[in-house]
This record gives structure tokens, sequence and C-alpha cells, in this order.
């Protein structure tokens, strides 16, 4: 028998449901309405089929190491220097090369409250202290960043808009931040859900003003995408060349690389997947205040719903579940009394209204 010495083990990616976004079954049920990790219900544009089928021609072929193609169409896109431009494998991977980077043993690395459950992870994985602190009224609070800052802060995650809280800072706040970090830590700004956000340019002004700040985006979402796993970062070009320092030189096969071009040149799909999502997002909430339950205004593709208690989410949760819908508990985000639930298409929100309706006695 072995007996165990030193700091008890902490989690690592496969114990963090709340990450982990794969289940996508529910038991006796055939189908399932998915709501539960934030995808886009409308799937990824018609475009991606083709370049994906012609892709296959080259299959025998190494990809482009320098992601040339992919970061042009980006620049084009986002109106930016693609060389400024680095891409991974998911925006998870791009998190991972800043963090491989630029922490270590001994740093610190600062993430809000209700972050994105990966920071913790990654953070910890380069021998990094994660620092957590507090949002107020669940929206970033720029002066609680700042005041835990140190002399070994080397990294600053900011979500925005913030998942599952789905707020946003207002781009003040952010240049605030960025500002008082400059010399001192890198600002990650995580613009996932970014393209949701109307009008927002997803970090990109904040990179150009600031130095030491990243922008990470990601196909995952709006893209309808995370299947295929790419992401991206827009920073400085010395922080650029850091980051390309640790990246594998394959890290994105042929197949991802044609799929994200396409999606992201069918600019017509992507506006249609954004305005429906805010239509979407509109009627759901107003639908869901209707009966009495709390939705802040959200900025993204999912609304955070909190109920009067941890029982009466925990309830609405299985009521769903028996419906065949899943969405998302979020109590390892610091929400026990709340769900979080991706915005679907028509079909979906006016399913989940109706049985939430029925749930609570107001139907
Ligand atoms: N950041 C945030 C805030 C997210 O919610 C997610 C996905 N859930 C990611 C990053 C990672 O996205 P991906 O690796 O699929 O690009």
């Amino acid at each position: 028998m072995t007996t165990q010495t030193g700091p008890a083990p902490q989690p690592g990616i496969m114990e963090i449901d709340l990450y982990v976004g794969g289940q996508s079954a529910l038991p006796g049920r055939d189908e399932v309405l998915k709501l539960s990790s934030n995808e886009n219900p409308h799937g990824s544009s018609p475009r991606v089929k083709d370049a994906i089928e012609s892709a296959l021609s080259t299959l025998h072929r190494y990809p482009p190491t320098d992601h040339a193609a992919l970061r042009a169409a980006i620049g084009e896109v986002n109106g930016i220097d693609p060389d400024r431009v680095i891409c991974g494998v998911g925006s998870d991977e791009v998190l991972q090369f800043v963090v491989q980077c630029f922490a270590g043993p001994g740093d610190e690395v600062i993430h809000t409250e209700h972050g994105f459950s990966l920071y913790p992870v990654l953070i910890r994985a380069a021998g990094a202290t994660p620092v957590k602190v507090p949002e107020r009224d669940r929206v970033v609070d720029v002066d609680a960043i700042l005041g835990a800052v140190t002399d070994r802060t080397r990294i600053v995650f900011l979500t925005n808009p913030g998942n599952p809280t789905g707020t946003m800072i207002p781009g003040e706040e952010a240049a605030r931040l960025a500002r008082a970090l400059e010399g001192r830590a890198i600002l990650v700004h995580d613009g996932a859900y970014s393209e949701f956000a109307d009008g927002f340019d997803g970090g990109i002004g904040l990179v150009d003003a600031h130095p030491n700040v990243i922008a990470t985006r990601t196909f995952s979402k709006i893209h309808g995408l995370g299947g295929l796993r790419i992401g991206w970062g827009y920073a400085a070009r010395d922080m650029i060349d850091v980051l390309t320092r640790v990246r594998q030189p394959f890290n994105l096969s042929t197949v991802q690389l044609a799929a994200a071009e396409a999606a992201l040149r069918d600019t017509d799909w992507v506006e249609f997947c954004r305005a429906d999502n805010a239509a979407m997002r509109a009627w759901l909430r107003q639908a869901l205040l209707d009966l009495g339950l709390e939705v802040d205004e959200s900025h993204a593709n999912f609304l955070l719903v909190r109920f009067a208690d941890e029982q009466a989410a925990l309830a609405a949760d299985a009521a769903l579940r028996a419906d065949g819908i899943l969405v998302r508990r979020v109590a390892g985000y610091g929400f026990p009394e709340a769900l979080r639930i991706t915005v679907g298409d028509e079909v979906g929100c006016h399913r989940v209204a109706n049985l939430l309706a029925k749930h609570l006695g107001r139907a």
C-alpha cells in the first residue's frame, strides 16, 4: 500500500464536469435537445461541407505550418494584420500557449470568480497559482482585480462576455484594466462569445491600444465548429512570436484549416446566426422573466437563469431532463441556484419556455 504525501491532487480536465461539455445523451432517450454547451443550433455554414470535401483530396500531404490562408482570412474579415494572429486547436490551445509561455512556479494568474473553468486547470498545469477574484453582481469588477495584482502576477484572464453570466464590462473599464496592467502583466481578453454581442469588436481595439493584451477567439460558437477545434489569438507581434515557439508545426489539420476559412468567409451565414440568436435570446429572456425567474441581459448565446434556490434549480433541471432537454448546472461556477441555458432555435426556445411554464405551474 502506498501512502500519499504532499498536497492533495488538484482536479484535472477530466474531473472538471463543468468544463467537459461532452454529455449529449440522456438514459432512455433517443433524441436530446442539447442546450448545455453553447453550441450553434443552426450548425456551421453550408459552405464548410464543400470545403472539407475538397480538402480530402490532399490528406496525404502535411498541412501548411504557417496557417497563411486562414490567417489572411481572419485578417481580412476583422481588419487586422494577419502576422499578428496565431491559430490553435480551439481557443483552449491558444489560452494554454499563453499560460505555458508566461507563467510558471511561483507566479500568480488572476481569473474572476465566475470565469471559465479551464483557466485554473491551465494555470495549475503550468505550476503557477490561480488567484480567484470576486465579481460584483455577476459582472467583472476591475477594482477587485487590480486589488489582487501583486509583484508575482503574470497574467489576468478577462472573459468578455462572461461565461456563464453573459454580462460584459464597458469598453472604458476593459481599457482601464489593460492600462493598469501595462508593464506588469498580460491581459487575456477571452472573447469566445464576442460575435453575439451587438457591435462589439471582440477585444481587437484593446489589443491595438495596449501591447500587453491578447484577444482570443473561437470557431466553436458562432461558426458552429466546436467539433473541429479551431481558435485564434491576436496580439502584438512580439507576443505572437513567443507563443509561436511553443506551437507544434502541424497543430491544425488540412480539414480544420479549410473548414475554418470557409466558415469565416460566409459572412451572410454568420450574420444570420447572430441576428437569430439576438432575437431568440430576447424572446426567451422575456418568456422566463414572465415566469418570475431572474435572468440578466445576456450578450452571448446563453442565459443564466436564476431560480429561488438550489432545490428549485435542481427540480427544474430534472423536469427539463425528463423531457429530453439538457442544460448546464453551474453550481461549480458559483451559481448553485441557477441553470445556464443555451439559446436554441425557435422551436427549442419555445420547448424550454413551455416546459418551465408547466413545471412552475404557470402553463
Ligand atoms: N473561453 C470561454 C469563455 C469558453 O466558454 C470556451 C468554450 N466553452 C472557450 C474559451 C474554449 O473554446 P474552444 O476551445 O472551443 O475554442
